[in-house]
């Protein structure tokens, strides 16, 4: 019995379709790689459902990825070589919330600023906010890729949050992994392990976050450079000083002109930090304070926003509006992340590189982690100018891991940058082989993703 006949008998015809407009939604996701349309898309019921599933595509070997809300940019969420899509953004529930603790147990499809809107009447939020996609991205999926976003600098990324986790392996295994204890020395940490893993180690069923506590107060102000390096210079150095950021985020004067024409914003076209900062009024003032003479020393001066703009408003735009930036242009992308001090160095590299291949590049980025979204813009249909861009994506990933930093800070590796992965890793890739057979040993868990078997 082929797969879909199989999947029949126990799932209902509303949970199961092969319509060519839902194929065609489960075949992309927000990167720019080719879409590749899946068999089916099962939107399951339960661990249960999702066990007999894995069973069944075990046994038919059949290919399953694993779907949040499918706004990753690294082609991760592709169904590469087709088989079965399983659609878990149904999966919206909070199992259990644990208010003494500061603990909550969701169901994976739960989006982030939904889940945060219910945390907020208790003083509580989880910190990652992902710049441009915390509206649709779901906890699964922020798992799954290891998200970070615009509080990370302070709070740290998604991993750092996760207690607990139900999976279902690729034999069909359905197992509870970590505890509700905040410090564990018990054993192997598999939660670290498929937190990060794509979809290619587990399918995750239910996640037992740990929150923080809302901030007293907060403050947000913003500055301008004269040239991009210093700007960057500027983030090194509150680093170095140890400043109390909450967040930290750059946009090079590329970014801020793509932002005013998306949306007449009328900003400096010059570089620029977004900054915040968390705690009580004294420690505000303090940090607003050193952070303001830092900059100052580089150049920095004030920026006024307009009233009713909002940082993070602005910033959300960042992507969307070097996508539209100029027509018939496609995005090649990469988020390297590296030891902070290298930022200027970084910066400066990307620049300078894009400018000796005369292509266009945009930086930016939640810098304080020392993570930095170097976007190129090139043409597919000219080949020399799109292989071009590629090689100039390379090369500043090349860089990255000379300076001893990694591929990918936070979109993960997908199918965009296994090029490079065993540059960065060397032998451990094999280890990561052998880790994923014993979680996946027909490697039908979104197979083709960050390396292949
Ligand atoms: C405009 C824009 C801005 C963005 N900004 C940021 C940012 O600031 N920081 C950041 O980290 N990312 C950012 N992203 C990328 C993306 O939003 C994140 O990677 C997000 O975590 C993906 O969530 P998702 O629900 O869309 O996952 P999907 O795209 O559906 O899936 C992502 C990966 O996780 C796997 N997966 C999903 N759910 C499960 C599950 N339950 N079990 C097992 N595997 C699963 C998938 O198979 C896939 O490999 C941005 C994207 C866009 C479009």
């Amino acid at each position: 019995m082929d797969i879909l006949t199989r999947l029949q008998q126990f799932i209902d015809s509303d949970r199961l379709t092969t319509q060519a407009d839902q194929l065609a939604v489960a075949s992309r996701d927000e990167s720019t790689l080719d879409p590749v349309s899946p068999l089916a898309v099962v939107w399951p019921r339960d661990s249960a459902e999702i066990s007999r599933i894995i069973i069944e595509c075990r046994e038919t070997q059949t290919p399953v990825t694993t779907r949040g809300a499918g706004s990753a940019l690294e082609g991760s969420t592709i169904p590469s070589r087709q088989g079965l899509v399983l659609d878990l953004s149904r999966w919206t529930n909070i199992i259990e919330f644990f208010t003494d603790d500061l603990q909550i147990t969701v169901e994976p499809g739960i989006i982030y600023d939904h889940l945060n809107n219910k945390l907020k009447d208790e003083g509580l939020f989880f910190p990652p906010a992902p710049g441009g996609s915390g509206d649709i991205a779901t906890i699964g999926g922020m798992v799954s890729t290891n998200a970070s976003g615009i509080y990370s600098v302070k709070y740290g990324g998604t991993r750092e949050y996760v207690l607990q986790l139900e999976i279902v392996t690729g034999t069909g295994e359905i197992m509870k992994i970590g505890s509700r204890a905040t410090k564990r020395s018990s054993g192997y940490n598999l939660v670290d392990l498929i937190a990060g893993s794509e979809g290619t180690l587990a399918i995750i069923t239910a996640i037992t976050l740990r929150l923080a506590g809302l901030p007293e107060g907060s403050r947000q102000s913003a500055f301008i450079f004269r040239d991009n390096v210093s700007a960057a210079r500027a983030v090194s150095e509150m680093a170095r000083y140890g400043l109390d950021l909450a967040a930290v985020e750059f946009l090079d004067s590329a970014v801020v002109s793509a932002l005013n024409k998306l949306n007449d914003y009328g900003l400096d076209e010059s570089p620029c930090l977004f900054l915040e900062f968390h705690g009580p009024e004294e420690a505000l003032k303090a940090n607003e304070e050193l952070a303001g003479s830092i900059c100052a020393e580089l150049g920095g001066k004030p920026l006024i926003l307009a009233d009713g703009q909002r940082p993070w408003e602005i910033r959300h735009y960042a992507t969307d509006a070097i996508k539209h930036l100029k027509s018939g242009y496609d995005i090649i992308r990469n988020d390297v992340a590296f030891p902070i001090s290298k930022l200027p160095e970084m910066v400066g590299f990307c620049h300078d590189e894009a400018d000796k291949a005369s292509l266009i590049i945009h930086t930016f980025g939640h810098v304080g982690m020392g993570l930095l979204h170097a976007l190129i813009l090139a043409r597919r249909s000219d080949k020399t100018e799109w292989q071009h861009g590629i090689e100039l994506s390379d090369k500043i990933i090349k860089r990255t891991i000379e300076l001893g930093g990694t591929i990918s800070g936070e979109h993960g590796i997908g199918l965009g940058h296994k090029n490079l992965f065993e540059l960065e890793h060397g032998r451990a890739v094999q280890l990561m082989r052998q880790i994923k057979k014993q979680f996946d040993p027909d490697n039908i868990l979104n197979p083709g993703k960050i390396f292949d078997m």
